[in-house]
């Protein structure tokens, strides 16, 4: 393996002692609510793990779980509350959810000073315009990796793979900001591999089981692997092709251990930011 590896947990670590410390050295403690309708199994895990990482860095954090049937106004009064509350600085909304409730309306409808997901459009336009206090915490993961591993951003050419909300769109917006020449790439470029073939950085944020292959990778180029897929034996991958790609490229994140705990570590930071900006100090 030529390239080195970005290493994800260490640097997810770091950044939550980091918000610890700084969390013991405030006078109050920041709240975070965070909400789950229905019982999916993968979402209750996250939320498990988002409430377990929330408290160890000194962080009041409670799970409100609503049943699958629950109505939409329901949800909507439920975040009206946690708007209303004081002592609640951070509420994040668990997706999916299910089919009867509008995800748009119930991000919409977060306090913006208070959407620790950075989803609401208030917060989707100030992250465009170079405004923004709360970003998106996947995309602001993959920023820090990528300060954290040295990478020179200016002037460089980076593609991202996919154009979700949630990823690939924020990730070309702070890469932008970053004075990096962004292409978005998606599933209907025409030439995949060879967009990929001109990047110095690489995104991949598609949920293709490692559909990046180590000759889609220009020789010293720099890869961050957003996915996160379960093989049918079981296995973890990413979306790029790891071994292939870490003969080719300088640096790569791995998966699980890269981009992953970024996520958790940044939802905590966010928290701690929001708390900060609400209360003023
Ligand atoms: P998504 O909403 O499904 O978006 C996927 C994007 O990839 C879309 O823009 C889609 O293109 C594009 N795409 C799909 N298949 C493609 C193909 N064969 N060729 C080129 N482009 C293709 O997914 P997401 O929410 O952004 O998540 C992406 C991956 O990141 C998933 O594996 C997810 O599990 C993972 N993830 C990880 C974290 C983390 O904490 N590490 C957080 C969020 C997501 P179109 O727009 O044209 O459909």
């Amino acid at each position: 393996m030529a390239a080195s590896l970005i290493d994800g947990k260490r640097v997810a670590a770091a950044l939550r002692a980091n918000v610890a410390a700084r969390t013991a050295a405030l006078g109050y403690r920041p709240g975070l609510a965070v909400v789950l309708v229905g019982d999916d199994p993968a979402s209750s895990v996250y939320v498990r793990n988002k409430d377990r990482a929330a408290t160890e860095a000194g962080i009041a954090a409670r799970t409100l779980r609503l049943p699958a049937d629950t109505p939409e106004a329901a949800l909507l009064a439920t975040i009206a509350d946690l708007n209303a509350d004081p002592a609640v600085d951070g509420i994040l909304v668990q997706l999916p959810l299910p089919g009867q409730i509008r995800a748009r309306v119930v991000i919409g409808a977060i306090d913006p000073a208070k959407d620790v997901d950075g989803f609401h459009p208030v917060n989707v336009g100030r992250l465009h315009d170079g405004t923004a206090t709360l970003i998106p915490c996947t995309p602001l993961g993959v920023m820090k990796l990528l300060a954290e591993a040295g990478v020179a951003l200016r002037g460089a050419r980076a593609v991202v793979l996919g154009r979700s909300a949630i990823v690939g769109k924020p990730v070309a917006a702070l890469l932008t900001a970053a004075d990096a020449t962004v292409t978005i790439a998606h599933s209907r470029t025409r030439d995949l591999a060879a967009e990929c073939r001109r990047a110095d950085v690489l995104v991949a944020a598609v949920g293709r089981p490692e559909l990046v292959r180590g000759d889609w990778i220009a020789p010293g180029a720099v890869v961050i692997d957003v996915g996160i897929n379960r093989l049918p034996d079981g296995r973890l991958v990413g979306d790029v092709a790891f071994a292939e790609a870490a003969a080719v490229a300088a640096a790569i994140t791995p998966v699980p251990g890269g981009v992953g705990p970024m996520t958790i570590a940044c939802l905590i930071e966010n928290t701690l930011t929001a708390a900060i900006a609400r209360r003023g100090s």
